[in-house]
């Protein structure tokens, strides 16, 4: 079977781990301090807080930015629902945007249009800027226009460790970005996640927050509020740090291979490959399939020839439990064809150029008979 993706682990994570295991530290330490320092570098960032998961990087992010009851914020239709979720967790209300065919993000002139056609009483405080399959959105209009209308960038960044806008990192944008380490993304450390913000204040609420509200100074350690353990412990860290050493190459192959598969579809007229942009970080390869081709056929099809792959990702207005927090009775459209009509295919560094093309041919040919 070709998976969608496979964790890139090597003999160096297993030494890592058995190193700290053999350590006595096991809870966030010293490696997991090594990997802040060490992502700081890599996203040229002033604060970086390691967390358990992209969602509690999210959900902490929020939280640093009292964002609460009474307030709303914009999240983009499609994504994976962790986007959502956080903020419905916080007691804020969601605005559910529609996004761009092409980049997958909400546009600014959506923003605005939200922003001045918001009926609702909750104020809206923030926008979630998500960088979907390590596409990098254009952060220098969306900043001017968040700075315009005087609310807060969340950057979902969770995919997209090593995309750049400008040649700088994405999630060093917005007030604060969030990232994941989950086994679906380039860098893994199992589970796992990081805060990244310009903000010494933001930094310190998030680390807070993450270590059961303990307060940590000179004078020791004081509970000060009612915290959550959203800690990374030093095992996973010990993973990232050596995962991390392999992103740029990582990003290379992957760029390469998706070249490959570009190549290999041109001409096919039901099959929309994604926009090129610089600085993608081609977590995901996904292809919009054309109208009326069954999409789920389709992978069916592709399981039988013993090849994996999936939808994309979700549409967050399609979600029963989110349906309703729309914006007045704006239409939502192009999420929920990113969401129906997207096949995301295999896509590893490590995956060679005849697996790709054994991919493209079984797809080619599907597609014929679908
Ligand atoms: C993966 C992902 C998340 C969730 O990250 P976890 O580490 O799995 O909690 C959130 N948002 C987006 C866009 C993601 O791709």
């Amino acid at each position: 079977m070709i998976k969608l993706s496979k964790p890139n682990i090597g003999q160096h994570e297993v030494d890592a781990v058995t190193s700290v295991l053999m350590s006595g530290n096991l809870v966030y330490g010293a490696c997991g301090q090594h990997f802040e320092e060490k992502l700081k570098e890599f996203t040229c960032s002033t604060n970086v807080k390691l967390v358990s998961s992209g969602t509690a990087a999210l959900h902490l992010a929020l939280l640093a930015l009292d964002i609460g009851p009474g307030d709303a914020v914009i999240v983009p239709d499609f994504t994976f629902p962790a986007t959502i979720n956080t903020v419905l967790l916080t007691g804020a209300t969601p605005i559910i945007a529609d996004v761009e065919l092409s980049t997958y993000s909400i546009s600014w002139p959506n923003i605005l249009d939200i922003y001045q056609n918001w009926k609702g009483k909750e104020r809206i405080k923030a926008v979630i800027i998500v960088h979907e399959f390590g596409y990098p959105c254009n952060m220098t209009e969306i900043t001017e226009a968040a700075k315009e209308l005087g609310i807060k960038i969340i950057e979902d960044a969770a995919c997209a460790l090593g995309a750049k806008h400008n040649g700088r990192q994405v999630g060093t944008f917005g007030d604060i970005g969030c990232f994941s380490f989950h086994p679906r993304k380039t860098v893994t450390t199992g589970e796992g996640g990081a805060v990244v913000t310009e903000s010494d204040k933001l930094a310190e609420k998030v680390s807070i927050l993450r270590n059961h509200g303990i307060n940590q100074s000179q004078k020791g350690n004081t509970f000060v509020q009612a915290g959550f353990n959203y800690r990374l412990s030093d095992i996973q860290a010990a993973i990232g740090i050596v995962q991390l050493e392999k992103l740029p190459a990582a990003i290379d192959s992957r760029t390469q291979l998706v070249a490959q598969y570009i190549q290999n579809f041109r001409g096919n007229h039901k099959i929309v490959c994604p926009s090129l942009v610089d600085g993608h970080s081609w977590q995901t390869f996904m292809v919009r399939l054309q109208h009326g081709v069954n999409r789920d056929s389709l992978i069916q099809g592709l399981k039988n020839l013993d090849i994996e792959s999936n939808f994309g990702a979700h549409s967050l207005s399609s979600l029963k439990y989110c349906s309703h927090y729309k914006n007045g009775s704006a239409s939502i459209l192009n999420g929920p064809e990113l969401y129906l009509q997207g096949l995301a295919l295999p896509l590893c560094e490590n995956y060679s150029h005849q697996e790709i093309s054994k991919i493209t041919d079984a797809v080619s040919t599907l597609l014929e008979s679908i």
